[in-house]
């Protein structure tokens, strides 16, 4: 079993989709489920339809899952968790107060060291323990030995007894710490392999502990993606517009060309231009690069035309806004000139709208409004044309500009002929 662990506490990043999609790409390729697990304990954090809006995300790119499971539901299990390490004595209540800790945590940092907690309450005798009005938090005891957690991407990396500490599993609300709700839910779900951003892999070892001293034997496989950085070699942060999914989105980006991107970024694959049933077939987990991945937008915006073009007309038209199919077939004369559906709409809008004619265009327009009204239907580019050049008497730039104007809405553009042949049946919508 996989799972994609979001917490609903804000918009959707690029590394958060990346994950789920390898999730998905990995699950598929192993025949196992892939869950959703949405993190939600952090009450304060969370946002109110984030996590629709995740679900939502994840079935517009077409990541399939088998469940969705809310961490909160889960925090009996927490409880009932900590109780059994803390009579297992692998875990203690620790009655040192925030200010001391807070004291200690400022005294480590002037000192230049790494701030490790002094185990002062793990084996306070049993007389100070029971009864003892004071808050309590609850801390696992700091593992005997080295942890070393192996993952498909970086390898074996090693943690010393210190690095993990005598951590915070339970508050003194008695609520979960992240860690220790993760490392449970991931042992409850038989998680088999975790894949998740790097940014989380100093927890990675505590979560490991945390199992390792409730009794579970099954080692969990891990893959940390590496970060994605911007086009300045800095962490994509949300102030990088093109880090939200949504802006992506907005912006005309199809969710197939985002994926396709996604996993091109750090993989070499056996072609540039994919989609995922395909990428199913040749991904390897293994061979993702270590270095943090760049975030190109041109590149996107190349793939994104090449998926576009990969659209029939039906579709295109749908992205575009229309029902007929022609509006695709006109849309497809417009693909060279764009990259995004953004700029193709901008593209076909001036069409169908009321047109505003430059001054110098007016008079000619007039004109050809007027022939172009009492004009027949014509199937050719060339008998239309012919048709209205000889009834309006215009002709040159006068003629060609004008027409032009009256069929685009803008002065310069692809063939007219190549226009026409698709927008022939609406000619008495768009010249009004
Ligand atoms: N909820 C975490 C996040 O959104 C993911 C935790 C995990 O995958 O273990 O970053």
């Amino acid at each position: 079993m996989l799972r994609f662990a979001p917490s609903p506490t804000g918009d959707m990043h690029i590394g958060n989709l990346r994950v789920a999609i390898f999730n998905y790409i990995v699950s598929k390729q192993r025949g196992e489920e892939l869950i959703i697990r949405i993190e939600d304990t952090d009450k304060e954090r969370n946002i109110e339809g984030k996590d629709q809006e995740i679900l939502e995300m994840l079935a517009l790119f077409g990541i399939e899952y088998s469940q969705v499971i809310y961490q909160s539901e889960n925090i009996r299990f927490h409880v009932a968790m900590a109780l059994q390490l803390i009579h297992d004595k692998k875990a203690f209540s620790c009655f040192c107060s925030s200010d001391w800790l807070d004291k200690k945590r400022q005294e480590a940092k002037d000192s230049k060291t790494a701030y490790r907690y002094d185990d002062a309450c793990r084996n306070l005798p049993d007389e100070l323990v029971i009864d003892n009005p004071n808050p309590f938090t609850i801390r696992i005891k700091r593992p005997d030995s080295t942890v070393v957690v192996h993952d498909h991407i970086k390898g074996d990396v090693s943690f010393e007894p210190d690095a993990v500490d005598s951590f915070i599993i339970m508050r003194q609300d008695k609520t979960p710490m992240y860690n220790f709700a993760c490392a449970v839910d991931d042992m409850l779900a038989d998680i088999s392999l975790i894949i998740r951003g790097e940014d989380h892999m100093s927890n990675t070892p505590k979560q490991d502990h945390i199992r390792t001293a409730l009794g579970y034997s099954k080692k969990i496989e891990y893959a940390h993606l590496p970060i994605i950085l911007n086009d300045d070699g800095k962490k994509m942060s949300k102030r990088d517009d093109a880090s939200s999914v949504k802006w992506l989105l907005e912006e005309g980006f199809l969710p197939s060309a985002i994926a396709n991107y996604l996993i091109l970024m750090g993989n070499k694959p056996p072609k540039e231009i994919f989609d995922m049933s395909e990428a199913v077939e040749w991904f390897n987990l293994d061979s993702v690069s270590k270095s943090p991945a760049r975030f190109s937008i041109d590149m996107l915006r190349y793939i994104n035309k090449e998926h576009l073009k990969n659209l029939d007309a039906k579709e295109l038209s749908r992205y575009v806004g229309f029902a007929d199919i022609e509006i695709g077939e006109l849309a497809k004369v417009y693909l060279e000139e764009i990259s995004t559906i953004k700029e193709l709409r901008a593209k076909i809008a001036p069409i169908f709208a009321n047109k505003e004619i430059p001054q110098e265009f007016k008079e000619a327009s007039l004109i050809l409004i007027e022939t172009i009204k009492k004009a027949p239907y014509f199937e050719e580019y060339d008998d239309f044309k012919n048709f209205i050049m000889k009834e309006s008497g215009l002709k040159g730039k006068d003629f060609f500009k004008t027409l032009r104007l009256l069929l685009t809405g803008v002065e310069h553009g692809p063939d007219l002929a190549a226009v026409y042949k698709y927008l022939k049946n609406y000619i008495g919508e768009i010249v009004k």
